[in-house]
């Protein structure tokens, strides 16, 4: 299949081969790796493992932590104002689509928050810059961002500053999708189920000084502390997906690392985006240009009838998941890290081929 997927999304074929592999017999152990204890040393081996290579490809630096947690992206959007929006505080969160907007509304549950810049106006096809972003006088916790619009197809290619406040980003959809400096950010999260495995492990990236701000009393299990002092071992954790995060890492690695990743990334994207451009009167693309995301390609045709025909066509051809978010229409093409350059090429000839035909 073509995999355009949003999420869960397509994962690299040898990643998949090497599980199955592993499946009934790892290393010799005659047991697959869900079948075993998670305090056994093999496992430990598996999940320091997967931690030591996220480290060296994002070039975390000591001052951060890695934790894999569960309950996804959004218990993030919950565990960030538990653990960080003091009592006098404020979270600083910027909209650029519907996922920062779920992360706000849990947060306006949990204590005080201002919203610093939105792109809602425009139904979310551009990216706020740094001239249209205002921190208010009072005490700000945090800033919240998200790196990428998966919904709306958009992306911040450069990340806002605050001096001193702590900026936290939900890079759930472009993780690993390219360099960017972690030292920038106090915390970073992402579920798995796009560029780092299958779904049940969400990865954290925190800064350690912002533990010291986590209030007592805070439940253990949604403390981050709890995780980063157990090493992501307090309790059971989702092994399969941290054995198959692993597999996805030393696969990013194989490829030359988020150099090679991020090159290309932007050869997938741009080729898609120039069979739009080139075609401009009949596939538009709903994000404004400076703002298009690399993961999440999004465009509408002219009308329902040749969107409905377009998509059952690509559908025949074995193209999946191309159908766009109901909150934009049209269509998306999700062409994460394991989306091969060859899967991007058939899209851009099935696109060429259905325009001639209208
Ligand atoms: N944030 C972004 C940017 C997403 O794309 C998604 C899911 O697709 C989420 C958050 C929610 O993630 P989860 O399903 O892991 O809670």
């Amino acid at each position: 299949a073509y995999n355009f997927n949003a999420g869960p999304s397509a994962l690299p074929l040898p990643v998949l081969q090497k599980a199955q592999q592993d499946m009934i017999d790892y290393k010799g152990t005659g047991m697959s790796i869900m079948e075993m204890s998670h305090r056994s040393s093999t496992f430990e081996e598996v999940l320091n493992g997967a931690k030591e290579d996220l480290r060296s490809l994002m070039n975390i630096p000591d001052t951060h932590e890695v934790v894999f947690l569960q309950g996804g992206a959004s218990l993030q959007f919950s565990m960030i104002p538990m653990n960080f929006l003091g009592t006098n505080q404020i979270g600083a969160y910027v909209l650029t689509g519907s996922w920062s907007e779920k992360a706000l509304k849990e947060a306006q549950k949990l204590g005080q928050t201002t919203v610093i810049g939105s792109s809602k106006e425009n139904n979310y096809r551009s990216i706020p810059t740094q001239n249209e972003l205002h921190l208010p006088q009072q005490d700000v916790a945090y800033v919240h961002i998200t790196s990428n619009n998966t919904i709306y197809g958009t992306q911040w290619h450069h990340f806002p500053s605050f001096g001193e406040t702590d900026l936290i980003a939900d890079m759930s959809s472009d993780i690993l999708c390219r360099n960017i400096d972690v030292s920038k950010f106090s915390l970073i999260y992402a579920g798995a189920q796009k560029n780092l495995g299958p779904s049940g492990v969400t990865v954290a990236i925190v800064k350690k000084d912002l533990l010291s701000r986590i209030p007592a009393g805070l439940s253990t299990i949604l403390n981050y502390e709890t995780h980063v002092k157990n090493n992501s071992l307090y309790h059971t954790p989702p092994t399969f997906s941290i054995y198959m995060l692993s597999l996805v890492l030393e696969w990013v690695k194989e490829q030359g690392g988020l150099d090679a990743i991020e090159k290309q990334n932007e050869k997938k994207a741009s080729m898609l985006y120039e069979c739009m451009d080139m075609y401009g009167d009949f596939y538009t693309p709903h994000a404004d240009k400076d703002s298009r995301s690399l993961m999440n390609v999004t465009f509408t045709l002219p009308d329902k009838d040749r969107t409905t025909s377009f998509l059952q066509l690509a559908e025949e051809k074995g193209f999946v998941g191309l159908s766009g978010h109901r909150s934009v229409g049209g269509c998306r093409a999700s062409i994460y890290n394991a989306v091969p350059i060859e899967t991007c090429e058939a899209l851009v000839s099935f696109m060429e081929a259905f325009y001639k035909e209208q």
